[in-house]
């Protein structure tokens, strides 16, 4: 593990150091997973660009819209900020599940997205959410919505030299519910087997009137069960339709084997995960007058 750090001053001389240093570059946050890959051997970059001086990439901010989150924020940042929790309970379940102490405490949530891992919890969550990463490379700023910004395994719409600045959230409608479960073969420090986020409004008629559903470990990036949204959107969640759903579901992912689990054994958990995740947001869910 042979590397240069370079720490970044602000924002633009971070963007300006990636250009001068590329392509042997690469910017660091937590380095909770970036560090354990280059200690591995799986990456190896000549120079680092570290962001974490960066005081302003970790603020939280709520506007009249919704909620500015700054990539340097950690899990545990997102754990703690009652604003975040209130509004996003799945938010603060995705983060509180995210490795251990020091990896919560660590990491950042624009790591997490940066990773592209199909299995990142707090990136399966805010997918479920339609939050909007704010990425800054030489040209300024632009907004990407993150149903577009995974492309694959490791793989983002993130341009060579571009950093995520912030992630943006708006803000839940009156009514709306929402959750995150995870499913790993231990409860610390493991990566999902499955990992499900739901968001779900009704309309006064107890009508499916607006429904998000991420998943996460069932494909080659974090997914949303486009076919099964469509088949609950504008129906009334009753039992028939909830177990129905749960079959469903199956054909939106496309799950590998792998040393965590089978295809198979996700396949049929993810059923079961959205059927619970569906009963809790239908629970949480205030009654209409
Ligand atoms: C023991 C262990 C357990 C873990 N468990 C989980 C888990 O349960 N769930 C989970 O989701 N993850 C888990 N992880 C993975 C990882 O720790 C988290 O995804 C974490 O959020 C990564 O953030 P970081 O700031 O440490 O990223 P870093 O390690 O600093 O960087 C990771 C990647 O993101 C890039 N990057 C970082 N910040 C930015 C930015 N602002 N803009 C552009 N690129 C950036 C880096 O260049 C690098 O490629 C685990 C890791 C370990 C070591």
């Amino acid at each position: 593990m042979n590397f240069q750090l370079h720490k970044a001053a602000s924002l633009p001389d971070a963007i300006a150091l990636s250009r001068r240093l590329a392509p042997d570059v690469r910017y660091i946050a937590g380095g909770t997973d970036l560090i354990i890959q280059l200690r591995r051997g799986v990456k190896s970059f000549g120079n680092l660009i570290d962001l974490s001086g960066l005081k302003s990439l970790r603020q939280i901010a709520e506007t009249a819209e919704g909620y500015r989150i700054g990539a340097l924020c950690t899990h545990k940042d997102i754990d703690l900020h009652s604003g975040l929790l209130r509004d996003y309970p799945a938010l603060g379940q995705a983060a509180r599940v995210v490795g251990g102490h020091q990896v919560r405490n660590a990491g950042t949530i624009g790591g997490n997205l940066a990773n592209a891992s199909p299995a990142a919890d707090v990136a399966v969550a805010l997918l479920g959410l339609d939050a909007v990463i704010v990425a800054a490379g030489e040209g300024g700023s632009r907004h990407i919505a993150i149903a577009d910004f995974f492309t694959g395994p490791g793989q983002s719409l993130l341009a060579p030299g571009e950093l995520i600045e912030a992630v943006l959230l708006p803000k839940p409608a009156p009514g709306e519910s929402c959750c995150f479960l995870k499913a790993g073969r231990r409860k610390a420090m493991e990566i999902a087997v499955v990992s499900v986020a739901l968001r779900l409004r009704l309309d006064n008629a107890d009508a499916i009137a607006d429904i998000r559903i991420a998943l996460g470990a069932v494909g080659p990036r974090p997914l949303r069960a486009l076919g099964t949204e469509a088949m609950l959107l504008g129906r009334k969640p009753d039992a028939a339709l909830i177990a129905k759903a749960a079959v469903a579901i199956q054909a939106d992912c496309t799950p590998r084997s792998d040393v965590r689990a089978s295809a198979e054994y996700r396949r049929e958990l993810v059923g079961g995960m959205l059927l619970r995740a569906l009963q809790h947001c239908l629970k949480a869910e205030t009654p209409h007058a």
